[in-house]
C-alpha cells in the first residue's frame, strides 16, 4: 500500500502528462498480476470495478467517527482540517498522522478490508475500517481514503491510467481502450495487457460490454457515401429500449444502454431463457408487443425501470426482445466476425417468442435505400439503421459502420409564452422556453413543451434581453412573456399528455430556427398536432419484425 501511495504521490505532485504515465507505467511494471488488477480499479478512483456491481455504502459520518477515535481529535478540530484541505484522503492523512502504529500491508489486505466493509452493516462497517486505518501510514491513510471516498483528486483521468497501462508493457493504447471497451474494467484491462491478451477474446458472459452506437446520416446518398460500401444492410430503427442479454444455461441476465443491470423489469424473458437452448450474449431492442403490433414508445414506458412487474402490467405491456446482433455463442467471441456471419448464426438458432430478428432488407444504391426508406416512414416509423454487413462489432463506437437514418417527421412553428432561468452555466440566463400552438375552435394559445436545446450561447443571451423586456408576469424562476417569438421545433414524437392544455407534448423537442419571418397568427394549430399524431403516433404501428418474429 505504501508503494501504491508514493506512486500517487507523485502522480499528483506533477501536473505534465507525460510524467504522470512515466511514473504510473514504472509502477505498474512492478506488480503481480493480482495487485496490477487492483491498483489500476483503485487508481481509477473505484473501490471496485464497476463490473462487479459493488458500492461501498460507506458515509462520512462513519469515517470521521473513526478517523476521531484513532487521532483524538475533536469534531470541530476535524471541521477546521477539512476546510483547510477540503479533500478526504488529505484531511484523513493530516489527521492522522502520528496516530497509528505502521505495518507493512499489502494491496490484498486492502481489498479484503474494502469487501469486510462493503458487507458488514451500518455502524459495523466502522471496524474494519478502523482496524486497517490504524496499522497505515499517514501517506498510505490519505489514499486508502481516497479510495474509500471514491476520488483521487490526482489529476488521473481513465485515459491516463489506459496510457500508463499502454506504456507498462508496451500495447498501443488504442489497443489498450479496445480491450477496455469489452471488458468494462479498467483491473482487468492491465491484466489482459500485461499478458498480451488483446485479442477479442474477452469477453465475461454477465459482464456487461458496451454497446455499438450508429451516427447519423440525414439522406440516402449521404449513407452509401459515408460508409464506403456498394452494398447496405437495413433494418428498421426499433423504437423501444436497447438491451443486452446474456444467457448461461438457465441464468440470464439483462443490461441496459448504460450497462445497469433490468433483469427484474422483464421477467418475460428470464422465463424465455432455457428455450435458447445455447448460451449467447444478444444485443437488441426490447419492445412492447401485444397481439402481432408493437405498441408506442410512451405504452413500454410503463414497464421500465421496475424491479416487479405485476401480472396486470404483464398483461397489458408484454414484451418482447428485437434481437439485431449476437456478440457470443457457446464460448466463441464473435465481435471480429462480419455482420453477414453474425446475422447467419443469429437465424440458425431457432429462436421464438419473445425472441424475435430485426427484419433485414439489403439495399444497392441510394435510389434503392430510399425507397425503403420511404416505405418505413409509410408505415409511421421515424428511421432506418444502415449497416455495413462486412462490419464487425465494435463495443462503445460511434462509427460509421452502423448509421441512422433519420429525418425529422415534421416540424412545427411555435410561439414562446413562458420562459426559465437555466440551470449550471445557464444560470444567469433564461434558456428554457416552454412553447404553444393554436387552438383555433377557441382562439388561445395552448402549451405543447418546453425545449432548451438548439440555440447558440448567443442567440440564448440575446433572447435573455429580449424576454425580461417582453415579461408580462415575473413568478421568479419562470416568467410569463408576450407571445411573440415564433420558433420552429423538431421533436422525436407526440404523446398525449395532462401537463399541458393542449393535451399533448411533445417528445425531446429541440429548436430548429427562429422564425423571424413568421407573425404568430400563422404558427401551427392543435389540429395540425392532432393530425400528426394519429398519423404517426396514436395506435400501435406495424413494425416489420423478421419471418422469425411472426411465427
Ligand atoms: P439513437 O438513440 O438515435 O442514437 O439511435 C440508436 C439506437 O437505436 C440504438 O441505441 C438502439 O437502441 C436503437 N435501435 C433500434 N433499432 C435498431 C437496430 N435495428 N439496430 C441497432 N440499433 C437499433
Amino acid at each position: 500500500m505504501l508503494e501504491f501511495a508514493r506512486a500517487g504521490a507523485a502522480v499528483g505532485s506533477t501536473t505534465a502528462t507525460l510524467e504522470k504515465t512515466r511514473v504510473l507505467s514504472a509502477y505498474f511494471r512492478t506488480l503481480d498480476e493480482d495487485d496490477l488488477r487492483r491498483a489500476a480499479v483503485y487508481l481509477s478512483g473505484r473501490a471496485f470495478p464497476p463490473s462487479q456491481r459493488r458500492t461501498l455504502g460507506l458515509g462520512w459520518s462513519t469515517l470521521s467517527k473513526v478517523v476521531s477515535s484513532i487521532s483524538d481529535l475533536e469534531e470541530g478540530e476535524l471541521g477546521s482540517l477539512f476546510r483547510k484541505h477540503s479533500d478526504l484522503g488529505d484531511w484523513a492523512g493530516e489527521a492522522l498522522d502520528g496516530s497509528t502504529q505502521p505495518e507493512a500491508v499489502t494491496l490484498e489486505d486492502v481489498g479484503q478490508t474494502l469487501e469486510a466493509i462493503r458487507t458488514a452493516r451500518g455502524a459495523a462497517k466502522a471496524r474494519p475500517l478502523e482496524s486497517l486505518l490504524r496499522r497505515l501510514p499517514p501517506e498510505a491513510a490519505r489514499f486508502f481514503v481516497k479510495i474509500v471516498s471514491g476520488e483521487m483528486r490526482i489529476g488521473l483521468s481513465e485515459g491516463l491510467v489506459e496510457a500508463a497501462v499502454g506504456e507498462a508493457f508496451g500495447v498501443p493504447i488504442t489497443q489498450v481502450k479496445r480491450v477496455h471497451l469489452v471488458t468494462g474494467d479498467i483491473g482487468e484491462t492491465a491484466v489482459l495487457c500485461k499478458r498480451g491478451e488483446f485479442e477479442a477474446s474477452t469477453i465475461t458472459l454477465f459482464q456487461p460490454v458496451r454497446f455499438m452506437l450508429a451516427s447519423p446520416v440525414e439522406t440516402a446518398p449521404q449513407a452509401f457515401e459515408r460508409m464506403g460500401a456498394s452494398t447496405v444492410w437495413t433494418e428498421e430503427k426499433y423504437d423501444g429500449v436497447r438491451c443486452q442479454l446474456h444467457r448461461q444455461g438457465s441464468r440470464l441476465e439483462l443490461f441496459s444502454r448504460d450497462l445497469k443491470e433490468t433483469t427484474a423489469a422483464f421477467p418475460e424473458l428470464v422465463e424465455g431463457a432455457p428455450a435458447i437452448g445455447h448460451d449467447v450474449l444478444f444485443d437488441g431492442e426490447v419492445l412492447a408487443h401485444r397481439d402481432g403490433r408493437v405498441l408506442r414508445f410512451f405504452e413500454l414506458q410503463r414497464r421500465l425501470g421496475r424491479k416487479k412487474v405485476d401480472p396486470e402490467l404483464r398483461r397489458d405491456v408484454p414484451v418482447v426482445l428485437v434481437i439485431f446482433d449476437i456478440l457470443w455463442l457457446d464460448g466463441r467471441t464473435l465481435l471480429d466476425e462480419p455482420l453477414t456471419t453474425r446475422r447467419q448464426l443469429l437465424e440458425s438458432l431457432g429462436l421464438e417468442h419473445p425472441f424475435l430478428l430485426a427484419r433485414l432488407e439489403e439495399a444497392t444504391d441510394p435510389t434503392h435505400l430510399d425507397r425503403i426508406f420511404a416505405e418505413t416512414r409509410e408505415r409511421g416509423n421515424e428511421g432506418l439503421m444502415v449497416k455495413d454487413p462486412l462490419s464487425p462489432y465494435t463495443p462503445g463506437r460511434r462509427g460509421l459502420a452502423w448509421l441512422k437514418l433519420k429525418r425529422p417527421l415534421a416540424t412545427l412553428d411555435v410561439v414562446v409564452t413562458v420562459v426559465e432561468w437555466g440551470h449550471g452555466k445557464r444560470k444567469d440566463v433564461l434558456s428554457d422556453y416552454t412553447f404553444a400552438v393554436k387552438d383555433t375552435a377557441t382562439g388561445r394559445l395552448v402549451n405543447i413543451g418546453k425545449a432548451y436545446t438548439g440555440l447558440t450561447d448567443a442567440e440564448i443571451a440575446k433572447f435573455t434581453r429580449v424576454f425580461l423586456d417582453m415579461t408580462v408576469e415575473d413568478m421568479g424562476y419562470t416568467r410569463m412573456v408576450r407571445p411573440e417569438v415564433v420558433l420552429e421545433v423538431a421533436f422525436d414524437s407526440i404523446q398525449h399528455s395532462g401537463r399541458h392544455l393542449s393535451g399533448y407534448a411533445l417528445r425531446f423537442p429541440r429548436i430548429v430556427r427562429i422564425r423571424d419571418d413568421k407573425p404568430v397568427e400563422e404558427i401551427d394549430t392543435l389540429e395540425r398536432v392532432a393530425e400528426l399524431y394519429d398519423r404517426y403516433f396514436g395506435t400501435a404501428t406495424e413494425v416489420p419484425l423478421s419471418e422469425v418474429a411472426e411465427t
